[in-house]
């Protein structure tokens, strides 16, 4: 048997409606899963409390359980719908008809509003490194429907205007009674709108939106970030029958290139030296972004994975005058594909050679030996 929801909320039949609302507070804090964790107890009483002050919240709800209890929401689980027993009378009808209405998607206010605000729209665009650093002006085409200029958008021949419909009255809904039912439904005359237009207009047949290409001039700021989104308030598709138009993003993606690796405002590049130029020392020149040259001094015994920083040389940061830095990292190659005359260059540089000349290896070999040497003695 299901409790009284004013017993539920500790309250008199009558009560007013501020009360109910502090009632409902303090017991939904009490109570509440949060405050009472693992207690069996206290959930249903929370539900039972919110399902009480659901109920009397609500005037018309109310209203319709001080007259018929629990009776007048039975059948409401499932579907949400208010379903009343076949005892029920068609005395009730009125009070049916208004919960009925409240249910069938809103409450009856008179015509949806007509306008309706227009779909953003989405734009990928990709841009090169090199644009990101420079920053450009993009002109971009977007096919989008744009308000009828013919009748500004209100979808009926210029001179006339659109009429409240008189199928539903402006309502949007019919209602039509089947027996007991009363079934609402989107009027078909007005397709919900509440108007319908005796004129359509020729040139957009009554849509209020015409299909165009438009092309738009995008600023892509210097130093812009991989994924940024930029958003044209009010460039997406135009609203309907006047509503305002939607937003147009910009998804802006910048290719990876090939040369420049980019963190930030810092780039990356990786070059190659021979191993001469390592060994002996020297100057490579290298690319920045701005499709220039800077030169990097090597100094003699370079090891792979040094890394260069040219100051100044990386991106431009966002809305600062800041710039990032460029990082040389050189990779000493190993030279392939020798000659016999190379080969045996190598050999006599490898018989001048001595323990200062590869100090690592030498290192690293009288390290292994020791361990070897002690290897199984505890
Ligand atoms: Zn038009
Ligand atoms: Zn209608």
């Amino acid at each position: 048997m299901k409790r009284d929801y004013y017993e539920v909320l500790g309250l008199k039949k009558g009560a007013a409606d501020h009360e109910i609302k502090s009632a409902f507070r303090k017991l939904a804090k009490e109570c509440h899963p949060d405050r009472n964790p693992g207690s069996a107890t206290a959930e249903i009483q929370f539900k039972e409390v919110n399902e009480a002050y659901e109920a009397l919240k609500d005037p018309q709800k109310r209203a319709a359980y001080d007259q018929f209890g629990h009776a007048a929401f039975e059948g409401a689980g499932a579907n949400g719908g208010y379903g009343f027993g076949s005892d029920f009378s068609a005395s009730m009808s009125e009070i049916f008809d208004d919960l009925f209405g409240e249910f069938m998607g809103g409450r009856r206010t008179r015509g949806r509003s007509a306008k309706e605000r227009g779909s953003d729209l989405k734009y990928n665009m990709e841009i090169s490194l090199a644009e990101a650093f420079y920053g450009k002006t993009a002109q971009i085409r977007v096919p989008a429907s744009v308000t009828c200029e013919a009748c500004g958008g209100a979808g009926a021949e210029s001179g006339s205007s659109p009429v409240t419909c008189p199928t539903c009255q402006g309502f949007g809904k019919v209602r039509a009674s089947q027996g007991f039912f009363t079934i609402e439904r989107t009027c078909m005359t007005c397709q919900g709108r509440g108007e319908i237009i005796q004129k359509p207009c020729t040139v957009c047949s009554g849509s209020g939106r015409v299909t165009r290409e438009r092309t738009l001039s995008v600023n892509i700021p210097s130093g812009v970030e991989d994924s940024t989104r930029i958003r044209l308030a009010g460039e997406g598709e135009a609203g309907i029958r006047g509503g305002p138009a939607g937003d147009l993003y910009i998804f802006l993606s910048i290719m990876p290139d090939d040369i420049f690796q980019r963190d930030g405002a810092d780039l990356f590049c990786r070059v190659p030296i021979t191993m001469v130029t390592a060994a002996l020392g020297g100057q490579v020149e290298v690319p920045t972004i701005d499709g220039g040259r800077a030169r990097v001094k090597i100094p003699e015994g370079t090891e792979t994975g040094k890394q260069f920083r040219l100051r100044g040389k990386g991106m431009p940061v966002l809305r600062s005058k800041l710039t990032g830095d460029l990082y040389v990292q050189v990779e000493v190659e190993t030279p392939q594909n020798l000659s016999r005359k190379q080969k045996e260059l190598l050999k006599e540089f490898e018989k001048a050679s001595n323990d200062t000349t590869h100090p690592d290896t030498i290192g690293f070999l009288s390290k292994i030996k020791a361990f070897w040497d002690r290897a199984g003695k505890p």
